[in-house]
């Protein structure tokens, strides 16, 4: 049996990665979803278990301490991981499953699994980045600013990916994402 795919949709915050992968969930019901472990307290409507699994900075230690991530990373002051077995058994049961996470993250992914399928999505442009992670209304300002930054240096990380997805509008860009799965699931290595 083929190994499932792993997919990796990444890009920087406000990008829409969490509404694109909801979309996805929904379009796609045969493809798993990974679901990260992080410090940060949950936003309202999130449900642990669903969107993340919620932690202590103690437990998410305790998680790195006995390598139970795959990936971890520190983003604006908290930590988010995710779950190693979870991803593993997944694809060794011949399923896909993607993995939405910041940049630093998807670049660990790769270096342990080089051949991953790594998906960065744009912004249409960096105005609407600003727009969207203002809109949001949920953050201060100095995480606002904070964010910005961070979304600039992590466009220059383009170069590590294989594909690019413009997140102009979403059933577009769902549609882009389906495509480039089936296409991975075409490769003659895989046979
Ligand atoms: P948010 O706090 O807005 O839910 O997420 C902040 C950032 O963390 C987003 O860019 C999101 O994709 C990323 N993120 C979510 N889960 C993980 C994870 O497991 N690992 C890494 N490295 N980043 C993650």
């Amino acid at each position: 049996m083929n190994k499932g795919l792993l997919l990796v949709l990444s890009g920087p915050s406000g990008v829409g990665k969490g509404t694109v992968c909801s979309v996805l969930r929904k379009k796609l019901p045969e493809l798993v979803y990974s679901v990260s472990a992080t410090t940060r307290a949950p936003r309202q409507g999130e449900v642990n278990g669903v969107n993340y699994f919620f932690k202590s900075r103690e437990q998410f230690e305790d998680m790195i301490a006995r390598d139970a991530l795959l990936e971890h990373a520190e983003y604006v002051g908290n930590y988010y991981g995710t779950p190693r077995e979870f991803v593993e058994r997944t694809i060794a049961e011949g399923k896909d499953i993607i993995l939405e996470i910041e940049v630093q993250g998807a670049l660990k992914v790769k270096e342990k699994f080089p051949e991953g399928v790594f998906i960065f999505l744009l912004p249409p442009s960096l105005d609407e980045l600003k727009q969207r992670i203002t809109g949001r209304g949920t953050e201060s300002q100095d995480i606002i600013n904070h964010r910005m930054s961070v979304a600039v240096e992590e466009m220059n990380l383009i170069q590590h990916y294989d594909y690019a997805v413009v997140n102009d509008e979403i059933d577009l860009t769902c549609k882009r994402i389906e495509s480039i799965i089936i296409a991975e699931h075409c490769r003659k290595d895989r046979f």
